[in-house]
């Protein structure tokens, strides 16, 4: 069986990576000479709106993939009207690409979120900040990642700041939670119904971006398995979703507050690779294929940390016990996700000498 990627970023990578040993063959389509899926599998170099690539890139698949929430709804819909399989679908990606329709579909659900407006103009942003008071985050609805196209507003001070960063663009704006801890939740259904959850992950962001992800269970003794997997099985019913769903939440008081989905497999379940009994990876290859699912039992404890804007030399982490090195083949540049490293049976001292590497 063959399958297409739209995207042929480092998510498209390890899921080949994932694929092959199950015979699967894949094919990428991504504007960029050197994705690093690019080197693993046919690679269409042409943008995801371009309807000849489009056409040339949906000839013989089984089934095509997103890598990235921002793939055009009209490229979808192109690839539909030629009769591609596409999971997940158009629903799942219309409803996670915007933060306005999404954080809506969860408040529908029943599944608590930050307090949220939709922003259309200067006067509305001073209006909302003025009259509730406290502190904000104003985001973008579209096309945010790793904490870009986001603004904090602590005070009505800040507005002048925030629009001058974001005005003029389609906005949310969302109270500040000043909550506990961040998680989140892998999930993975397939066609007919079926459901899969991983543990629950502990994530730490810095700068807005993912730096480590480590099992709740290390982290804190308050369950809150359960609960993330009902807010799942409800967003995944209502999407018709078919592949591996990511949700992240804030913990406050012992309780989960959802901030947003991505219909893929995420950064936070790279630690599945071997981690788990069968990766995140595998398991949406899985799923959208019409494959039996795979177990999503923990099988090693883990630290997964990333490998942001500078990749240390191999020889200077291997020789750390236990330590698994992913590198992406990436560009190196600031704030960019170069690679991750997953720590089995982690301690403190070899994170400790991992993270000196890292500086
Ligand atoms: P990514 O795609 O990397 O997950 P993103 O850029 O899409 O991130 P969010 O996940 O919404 O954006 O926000 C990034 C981080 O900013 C969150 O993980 C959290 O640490 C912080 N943050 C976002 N919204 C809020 C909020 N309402 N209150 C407090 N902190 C927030
Ligand atoms: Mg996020």
């Amino acid at each position: 069986m063959k399958v297409g990627f739209l995207g042929g970023g480092q998510l498209a990578r390890m899921m080949a990576l994932a694929g092959y040993p199950l015979g699967l063959r894949f094919r990428c389509l991504d504007p960029n000479p050197e994705s690093p899926a690019a080197d693993l599998m046919e690679h269409i170099q042409a943008p995801l709106n371009d309807p000849d690539a489009l056409r040339q890139f949906s000839q013989g698949l089984d089934c095509i993939t997103i890598e990235s929430e921002n793939v055009p709804v009209a490229t979808l819909e192109n690839l539909l009207l030629h009769g591609s399989k596409i999971n997940p679908g158009i629903k799942a990606l219309a409803t996670s690409q915007d933060r306005l329709y999404e954080k809506s579909t969860f408040q529908n659900l029943g599944i608590p979120t930050a307090p949220f407006t939709n922003i259309a103009s200067r006067e509305e942003l001073d209006k909302e900040v003025r009259s509730r008071g406290g502190a904000f985050i104003l985001k973008t609805r579209r096309e945010g990642y790793d904490g870009k196209g986001q603004f904090r507003i602590k005070s009505p001070a800040d507005i002048d700041a925030a629009w001058a960063a974001l005005g003029g663009r389609d906005l949310i704006l969302e109270e500040w939670l000043s909550f506990d801890a961040e998680c989140s939740l892998i999930s993975v259904r397939d066609s007919q119904g079926n459901t899969r959850f991983y543990p629950l992950v502990h994530n730490v962001h810095q700068d807005g971006i993912l730096f480590t992800s480590e099992p709740w269970s290390t982290f804190s003794n308050t369950s809150l398995q359960s609960k993330a997997e009902a807010h799942a099985k409800k967003i995944m019913q209502e999407l018709d979703y078919v592949g591996v769903l990511t949700i992240e939440f804030f913990v406050m008081k012992g309780d989960l507050v959802a901030n947003e989905m991505a219909p893929r497999v995420h950064n936070s379940g790279h630690w599945t690779i071997e981690g788990a009994v069968t990766s995140q990876f595998e398991n949406h290859l899985r799923a959208i294929l019409g494959l039996p699912l795979g177990s999503t039992e923990l099988r090693e404890p883990f630290k997964m940390i990333n490998v942001i804007g500078h990749m240390p030399r191999a020889s200077d982490l291997l020789n750390i016990e236990g330590l698994c090195l992913h590198d992406y083949r990436k560009k190196a540049a600031p704030k960019r996700k170069l690679g991750h490293i997953t720590l089995l049976r982690p301690s403190q001292e070899k994170f400790e000498a991992i993270t000196r590497q890292l500086k």
